[in-house]
């Protein structure tokens, strides 16, 4: 048995790494740089050039994941304290104190029969490759089968350049795109959650990265260095544990948080500033003529109503309500009563506020009270003929009472706030439609409520707004609270309570019984010598690289980039790591912790092969909707476009670097795209068609603002599908389609949808020539959904899938 260390070396040898420098990680925060413009010949012509017809659409995860509660698994917690004291006690080297020094493992180190290096194309990739990391640093010990599932992290490419020219080479966005609380799709893909025992939390000292699979363990196990700083850390006593032959800590596959890329902590006490708040939902209703007569009112309590049942959290759940026209009214819901009271305060300017704890109340407690006053809301205002509406008084009333707890508020607004603090102006003018002076209306155009959004966040309040414009709204001045409160925008327009209702209704459950964590910030650190240079999505910045998130539930998505902090990069691999620290609906204070590691490349071939057409389309949409803001549409689509010609021209081995062997203009001509980008031609037409970025004066504000709010929370697939839809082929459906997958037989991810795994129709190439008058198709953009019916499908389609014999005997709304 084999019990001895590698040779103790002198401490002084040690540092292959730079030295500890100690200074944070994230000193600066720009704005995103954009690629640099190409200067080359024009680009070959647009179109579909670079699709092979036929080839099928790439495997993605599942686009809707249904709303599944709690994805981590109490019963993986780690070993109890008392066992690691048995370890340790057991050890044979218990004989002598582990030897001074420590061993650093490089590549040649590792044993044959090592899986980790042996068939992993990261590590035994193109020999250009390993060559590059034998000029650097010898390769540390990096187990990269050691993987984020996908559904929670994709990188634009598997591994990063190793200098800032190459970086530049490449013309690729260099980043990812994380969905922290994403649901699992299988049983048992779970989190790990990890109970710290008496030594707390194992944090490097230096940059407070969380300990994970790719540290390096040294001097026996005394000691580790952090992979994101650098700096060498003592191992405290009780979490001490020797190394086996590998260097692998021997009780590794016991603990998680270093065995496992994804892994949850109970948070002790010093991550808590304040006892862990309750799961709370305030919701603000607007109750105006317009809402009460669209029947947005009745839907509205339909909805709550229903999503209180399944609220996720305990009985410690709080609710409230404001409902407000040209005054506010407040609701006493206090358990016991007979039944509401209401309360009118019509002075907008003082706004009074009874006592809150009487407004926001424990709805266990009051939960028929509450059941009751949803049931009367409709017919208490189904005369109300008030066609104003005050909704920052009303937000600012519902501020009151929730500011001491914070959580959820989800504001239902059916017409231009026109009253008191937020009144909004009407600024939609067709004249500037599709011209360079579109983005003026896209910006907020007044800064109410992003002040207010401010005051939300600090407070813990995160707003989801759910509009229903019939007319213009200024949802760009709405979508402030939201944007800035990590929430959620909706929108409705036009509202026909019966076509539109049930779809909201679902959408509303969906916000209320999804995971949601409360009270949440998110950092992201990634190796010396790199840094995160932007992020995108709904958050606000606090310092300089934390994200104050008053919620964050299983569908926040966060993008951000990566870039060269110093020009040559002094490691072999990239460490990204993610932290949110969150209050769970239990009300128990956790950390979930992502990290994954990137082998470090010098060969832009390499690199580009291991490109990401899905994730590079998801983080150039959200970096072209920050250009559309600051510039125009117009220039926002300009470099959508030119991002792919220079990621295309890079891929056949052009952009000017590469030294010797760079190929001739005829040899890129005639080189191969890697089939990792031979779809993103096809997503980048596809994108500058979105309505987010689509030219031309059909496309009204109110809704290029809600496809903007979208796409800038959208995760990779389903951002995937908003850009290039699916289309589903129904006239020709076999047996299985609407069946759950037989089991036991391997399905791509993409042909079946749901936790059931239900097979989907086939789908086929979204082109107008397949839209034959014999055919039907459903084509599924994510968020709407649309059944196309050719006008000769034959009698038997109609009759099988309508009732109906002919197209003429169809009605859309039984659709
Ligand atoms: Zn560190």
């Amino acid at each position: 048995m084999h019990v001895g260390a590698p040779p103790p070396q002198q401490q002084q040898q040690l540092p292959r790494h730079p030295p500890p420098g100690g200074a944070p990680q994230f000193r600066t925060f720009g704005s995103s740089q954009p690629p640099p413009q190409g200067t080359g010949g024009p680009p070959r012509p647009t179109g579909g050039t670079f699709i092979p017809v036929g080839v099928p659409p790439p495997p993605v995860g599942v686009s809707h994941p249904p709303a599944v509660l709690g994805p981590c698994n109490p019963s993986q917690l780690s070993a109890p304290a008392g066992q690691q004291f048995r370890q340790y006690n057991q050890s044979p080297l218990l004989g002598g104190p582990p030897p001074p020094g420590g061993q650093f493992h490089s590549a040649s180190q590792q044993p044959a029969n090592q899986f980790r290096a042996a068939g992993n194309p990261v590590m035994s990739g193109g020999s250009q490759g390993m060559k590059s990391y034998s000029e650097q640093q010898p390769v540390p010990d990096i187990d990269f089968s050691i993987q984020v599932p996908e559904r929670f992290l994709r990188f634009t490419t598997k591994k990063f350049p190793s200098n800032a020219g190459l970086s530049g080479a490449c013309r690729l966005p260099f980043g990812g795109v994380i969905r922290p609380l994403a649901p699992s799709i299988d049983e048992g893909d779970g989190v790990s959650v990890v109970n710290p025992s008496s030594s707390g939390i194992v944090r490097c000292k230096s940059c407070r990265t969380y300990i994970n699979p790719f540290v390096n363990w040294i001097e026996n196990g005394r000691r580790w260095r952090c992979n994101i700083c650098g700096v060498l850390n003592d191992v405290p006593s009780a979490y001490f544990c020797h190394l086996d032959e590998q260097g692998r800590r021997r009780d590794a596959d016991t603990r998680p948080e270093i065995s496992e890329a994804v892994v949850e902590y109970i948070a002790p006490a010093e991550y808590m500033v304040r006892p862990p708040q309750p799961p709370a939902y305030f919701f603000v209703i607007d109750v105006s003529l317009q809402a009460v007569q669209s029947g947005v009112l009745a839907r509205v309590a339909e909805g709550i109503k229903s999503g209180l049942v399944d609220l996720t959290g305990d009985d410690r759940t709080m609710v409230g309500f404001i409902t407000y026209d040209n005054s506010v009214h407040y609701y006493v819901l206090r358990g016991g009563s007979s039944g509401p009271q209401m309360l009118v305060v019509s002075d907008l300017a003082n706004l009074f506020v009874p006592a809150p704890e009487d407004l926001f109340v424990n709805l266990a407690d009051s939960r028929d009270v509450v059941h009751n006053f949803l049931d009367s809301l409709p017919d208490m205002f189904s005369k109300n003929q008030v066609r104003d509406s005050c909704l920052g008084p009303a937000l600012k009333a519902a501020f009151t009472v929730s500011k001491q707890v914070g959580g959820k508020m989800c504001v239902f607004q059916s017409a231009m706030p026109n009253l008191g603090d937020g009144t909004l102006q009407f600024r939609e003018n067709p004249r500037i439609m599709g011209t360079q002076e579109e983005y003026q209306i896209l910006r907020p155009g007044n800064m109410w409520y992003k002040d207010t959004a401010l005051e939300f966040s600090k407070a813990q309040i995160c707003v989801d707004m759910f509009l229903f414009p019939f007319h213009y709204i200024d949802a760009a001045s709405l979508g402030e609270l939201p944007r800035r409160t990590a929430g959620q925008l909706y929108s409705y327009p036009s509202f026909d309570a019966t076509t539109d209702g049930p779809k909201f209704v679902s959408e509303l459950r969906r916000t209320l019984t999804r995971e949601t964590a409360f009270e949440a910030v998110m950092r992201v650190r990634c190796t010396k010598g790199f840094k995160i240079n932007h992020f995108y999505g709904n958050f606000h910045i606090r310092g300089t690289d934390l994200l104050a998130l008053p919620n964050c539930t299983s569908d926040s998505v966060f993008g951000f980039e990566i870039q060269h902090d110093e020009h040559n990069v002094n490691n072999s691999v990239l460490t990204v790591q993610s932290a949110l620290l969150y209050t769970s609906s239990e009300g128990q204070r956790r950390i979930r912790v992502h990290t994954q590691a990137l082998a470090v490349s010098n060969s832009q071939q390499e690199i580009m092969e291991t490109a990401d057409a899905e994730t590079i389309t998801c983080l150039v949409s959200k970096r072209a909707l920050e250009i559309s803001l600051s510039n125009s549409i117009d220039t926002a689509r300009t470099k959508i476009q030119q991002t792919c010609i220079d990621i295309l021209r890079s891929a056949k081995g052009g952009g000017g670097y590469g030294g010797a062997g760079y190929p001739s203009q005829q040899q890129q001509e005639e080189k191969e795209i890697p089939a990792s980008l031979k779809l993103l031609p096809l997503y980048t037409l596809a994108l500058i068609k979105n309505v987010a970025f689509r030219g031309g004066n059909d496309v009204h504000p109110d809704e290029r603002v809600q496809a903007r709010m979208r796409m800038a929370c959208m995760y990779v697939p389903d951002c995937r599908y908003f850009v290039y839809p699916r289309m589903l082929s129904i006239h020709d459906m076999d047996g299985s389609a609407g069946r759950p997958a037989a089991e036991g037989v391997e399905v791509k991810p993409s042909t079946v949808a749901g936790k059931l795994k239900v097979v989907l129709p086939k789908a086929v190439n979204l082109s107008g020539e397949r839209l034959l008058a014999s055919c039907v198709f459903l084509v599924d953009s994510g968020v709407d959904m649309f059944l196309w019916v050719g006008s000769a499908a034959g009698e038997e389609v109609f009759n099988s899938l309508f009732g109906v014999n002919s197209i003429e005997g169809c009605s859309s709304a039984e659709v």
